[in-house]
């Protein structure tokens, strides 16, 4: 028998190549080897932030391939980069594997690609090779896609994945209400970029049709309506951060672990935890609200904000305010999130409500104050405020900002009598039972090792 060698490829974006990380920290766990393939740009990046770090975790084998686009190229612009990897990466992909296996012992025996990087499992097809399919984002969301030829079908989309009308619809009489125009590929840049979307999503599901697994960072208990409609997708997570020694070679920004001795010095479930990932902007006005709503609040708080979101326009009013807030207000350009979480200081996260810090708030039992951005994030604000109840939603004003005053009173609000908490916590326990001996997610995470080790 080969020994297993899997090759890992994630979608080009940091919210795609943690969790697939993060799963292949699991394989490495049972002796799988692991070459994990970045693009040239992010895995520079990356290595970038690892820069005068100390020891870097090295179980993973890290390769890249160019993604299409040129040096200065806007990589945000998720359509084009769509297009760029489309174009290029498969080519790319087959000569890496060639090369790899030319040394026979090292022979890659296994591709696990992120959904939206189909073209790998249609390489992998073509070489011999065993696939499959992990999803980096709530399995409503991948079931969504699924849906599109019904959603063609019953008029309720047009063929260039517009809505016919705007209007409240139903996947199944169990799952959440979703609005036509609030479609994850109507919530992706400008017409031209979701065009791209969904033709990228229906393309999804044509390459997903080869693979053997598919795998999704999510639990049933946390989206049992959705696992009943689509029982091929299986559930693995939460996943958790593994233990490895050193830091982990995926972040595209340096950690600032300032921020934890800062947290140790804070009251138990007092800090406001304030980050948006990794894609969100704002304008400078909404910067200012977000702000001086964080001040007028009197608690503490560490907020993320990227060094891409400074600007010119705003490093004024930012030293000022930074001046004034300090020390009870902390800013770092990029947090150990998942450390900063399971702090017993925080309590409660403003979040854009990307999947992963929804799973990583989840897993450590905090209450949300919800600021979706983009993409799939309004569908899972629907999830924490409508279905688990863990948190509370912004509202925009007249003018189209979430106000200081809207968001003091939610904070108030989410704060106050401990029910939020409470609900989170129960939460909490429910999905870190999946991932324990015996529970499904679990056992779905076995087979699926057994799989590769067969
Ligand atoms: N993250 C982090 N430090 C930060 C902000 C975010 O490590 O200061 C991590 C976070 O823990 C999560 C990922 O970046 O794993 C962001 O993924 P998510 O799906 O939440 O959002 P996206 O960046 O895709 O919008």
């Amino acid at each position: 028998m080969r020994n297993p060698h899997v090759l890992a490829i994630p979608y080009p974006a940091q919210g795609h190549v943690i969790p697939l990380l993060k799963l292949s920290h699991e394989l490495v766990k049972h002796g799988i080897k692991i070459t994990f393939v970045n693009t040239d740009f992010n895995h520079n990046r990356i290595m970038k932030a690892l820069a005068g770090r100390g020891e870097v975790e090295n179980e993973i084998r890290l390769a890249s391939i160019p993604d299409g686009m040129g040096q200065g190229e806007d990589r945000n612009d998720l359509g084009k980069l769509t297009e760029a990897i489309m174009e290029v990466m498969p080519k790319k992909l087959e000569m890496l594997i060639k090369d790899i296996n030319l040394s026979v012992s090292d022979e890659i025996t296994h591709i696990v690609a992120d959904v939206s990087m189909g073209f790998a499992l249609v390489v992998a097809e073509k070489m011999g090779i065993q696939r499959a399919a992990f999803w980096p984002a709530s399995a409503s969301l991948l079931n969504m896609g699924f849906c599109i030829p019904k959603l063609l079908d019953d008029g309720i989309v047009n063929s260039d994945g517009t809505p016919t009308k705007d209007q409240m619809i139903q996947l199944s009489p169990n799952m959440p209400a979703m609005r036509t125009r609030d479609f994850v590929w109507l919530r992706i840049g400008d017409l031209p970029t979701q065009k791209i979307a969904f033709n990228h999503m229906k393309r999804n599901n044509k390459t997903i049709e080869v693979v053997d697994w598919i795998v999704c960072n999510s639990t049933y208990d946390l989206e049992p309506s959705t696992f009943a409609l689509a029982p091929e997708i299986l559930p693995i997570g939460p996943l958790l951060e593994s233990n490895h020694i050193g830091y982990l070679a995926g972040h595209f920004w340096p950690e600032d672990s300032t921020c934890l001795n800062w947290l140790d010095q804070q009251d138990a479930h007092s800090v406001i935890y304030v980050a948006f990932g990794s894609f969100t902007i704002f304008d400078h006005t909404q910067l200012q609200e977000l702000a001086l709503g964080l001040e007028q609040s009197n608690k503490p708080f560490l907020w993320v904000l990227r060094s891409d979101v400074r600007s010119d326009a705003n490093s004024d009013f930012l030293t000022e305010f930074e001046d004034r807030v300090s020390p009870r207000g902390k800013i770092v350009d990029w947090a150990p999130q998942q450390k900063v979480l399971s702090h017993r200081s925080i309590a409660c996260f403003l979040s854009h409500c990307g999947w992963n810090s929804t799973m990583e708030g989840v897993t450590n039992g905090v209450p949300f104050l919800c600021w979706p951005y983009f993409a799939d994030q309004f569908l899972n604000e629907t999830y924490i405020c409508d279905i688990w109840k863990v948190g509370l939603r912004l509202n925009l004003n007249e003018a189209g900002i979430f106000s200081k005053g809207e968001i003091m009173s939610k904070i108030k609000q989410l704060l106050q009598h401990g029910k939020f908490r409470a609900t989170a916590l129960e939460l909490k326990t429910k999905a870190l039972n999946c991932v324990k001996e015996d529970g499904h997610s679990c056992k779905n995470l076995k087979d699926f090792i057994d799989w590769i080790r067969a």
